[in-house]
Parts: structure tokens; sequence; C-alpha cells
């Protein structure tokens, strides 16, 4: 049997096929997982519904975590379908791009209330919205950076939004945790997706990072997708609340 046979998970954040929540989704699939997708906008319908219709008994539905309206539709659209949900991969942020650049002392009300907002407090509405669905249960993964605790250059405030994010990890870990539902973080390296290369000097980072990790490379979205997989499954059922790095070892090194 494989691991996740007969589980039932809710993908946000395909945007494309170099994205991480898509190498997270081919791991469960690969694994006898069912899964719904959401999009964000109308222009990425057509590339999620192309990259889902590979999976067995996919499901793809409109969210747009800014619109509470959309994320209760998708939640009823998997209700119908499948009557319940065992995981969650949250993997979505958002700042305005001016935001991402030059100095953190810049950072605007409404850049600091929209990353934070879509970035950090989803991963709480999107739990509270379908935590009637998890009653078997279940396992909640999020994509943090280590720009959450060390000063990233750029980074500026989607490194508060993934600390924030962390943060609520630990939170609901703790309120969901009697659920028998564990809230996991995965802290990855750097990865040439395109949320990535909304950030100013990505290209720099890549190679910085990949030369003085301890492999020596820089981590593939299918090795995150590999850990988000372990997440799920119930060989990390005495996990919750943890960030856990897959960055090749970057976080370690001192000097
Ligand atoms: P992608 O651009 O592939 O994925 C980001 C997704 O977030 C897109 O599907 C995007 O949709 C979605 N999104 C943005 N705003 C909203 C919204 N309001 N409602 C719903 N969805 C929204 O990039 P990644 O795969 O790199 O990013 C996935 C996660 O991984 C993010 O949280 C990112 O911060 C994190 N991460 C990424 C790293 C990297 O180096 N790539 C490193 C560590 C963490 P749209 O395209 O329409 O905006």
């Amino acid at each position: 049997m494989a691991m996740l046979d007969n589980k039932i998970g809710l993908v946000l954040g395909v945007a494309n096929k170099r994205s991480i929540a898509w190498a997270c989704a081919k791991a469960c699939a690969a694994e006898g997982a069912r899964m719904a997708f959401t999009y964000q906008a109308e222009r990425l319908k057509e590339t999620v519904d192309e990259l889902a219709g590979t999976l067995n008994d996919s499901l793809v539905v409109p969210c747009d975590v800014s619109e509470q309206e959309t994320l209760d539709a998708a939640i009823d659209a998997v209700k119908q379908r499948y009557g319940r949900l065992d995981f969650i991969v949250h993997s979505i942020a958002f700042a305005p791009k001016e935001a991402l650049e030059g100095e953190f002392v810049n950072t605007s009300r409404d850049a600091f209330r929209m990353a934070l907002e879509i970035s950090a407090y989803s991963l709480t509405q999107v739990a509270r919205a379908a935590l009637p669905l998890m009653t078997e249960g279940g396992s909640i993964v999020t994509m943090s950076y280590y720009g959450a605790e060390k000063v990233v250059m750029n980074y500026n405030v989607m490194g508060v939004a993934k600390s924030a994010l962390e943060s609520s990890t630990r939170y609901l870990a703790a309120d969901l945790g009697k659920d028998n539902i564990r809230v996991n973080a995965i802290s990855a390296g750097p990865i040439n997706t395109l949320s990535a290369r909304g950030v100013r000097g990505m290209g720099s980072l890549l190679g910085y990072v990949g030369e003085r990790s301890p492999l020596k490379r820089n981590v593939t979205a299918d090795e995150v997708g590999n850990t988000a997989l372990f997440l799920i499954s119930d060989l990390a059922s005495g996990i919750t609340g943890e960030t856990i790095y897959v960055d090749c070892g970057y976080h370690i090194m001192g000097i």
C-alpha cells in the first residue's frame, strides 16, 4: 500500500511546473493521494488545469485568499467532490515588487499589510476554513524561508511575513493538535521559481548559497516536495509545530 492511499489533499500555490507546490503534489500523487488545486488568477487556470489533468481524480478551483468567499467556495467544492480533507499544502506568498528591493525602512503600510495578509495570515485562514473537513486528523504544510530569521538583502517585508508564518505554524499546531492535525513549515533554500524572480538579486543569491552550503549546491523543488510528502505521511506522526530546513544545510553555516 502506498503512503497516501485514500488521502485527499488541497494544494494552494501551483502557478506552473516549476512551483514548489507542484513538486509537493507530484510527490504526494506518486504515493496515491488525490488532490484539489487552487489557482489565484484566471490567467493561470489553463496551466493548472493541464498539470492537474495529469493526475488521478484531481479537482481545480479558483481561490484568491484575499477574497474570503473564493476560499469558502473552494472548500465547498472539495467537500462536494471528496467529502473530506486529510492534508493541505500552503505554498503561496505575495508582496508588491517595490517592497522586495531597496531598504526595508521604506516599506509602505499597504505593502506590509498585503505581504502579511497573503503570505502569513492566509495559513490560519485556510486552516480554519478547512477544519470542518479534516474530520480524521491530518497534516498542514507551509513554505518558509531563511529570511524569516536572518536579514537577507531585498527580501525585506517578506522576511517579516515568513517570521509571522513560522510563528503561526506553532500557534496553529498547539490549537489543532487535539484534533490530531499537525502543522509544520519547510524552510526551503532558494529555488528559481516565478515568485523568486520577483526578489531583486535572486540570481546572485542562488550562486552565493550554492557555493557556501555544505552540499555545495542549491536545493531542488523535488527535494522540498519529498519533505512535504514525509511531513504529510504517517512517518512524521510525531512532528508538529516544526520548521524543517531543506536548504542543503545552508542555515547551519557560520563564518
Ligand atoms: P510560485 O510563483 O510558483 O508560487 C507562488 C504561488 O502563490 C503562485 O501560485 C501565486 O499565484 C500564489 N499566490 C499569490 N498571491 C495569492 C493569493 N492572493 N491567493 C492565492 N494564491 C496566491 O513560487 P514558489 O513555488 O517559489 O513559492 C511557493 C512558496 O514557497 C511561497 O510561499 C514562497 O515564499 C516559498 N518559498 C520559495 C522559495 C524560493 O526560492 N522559490 C524559497 C523558500 C520559500 P500568482 O502567480 O497568480 O500570483
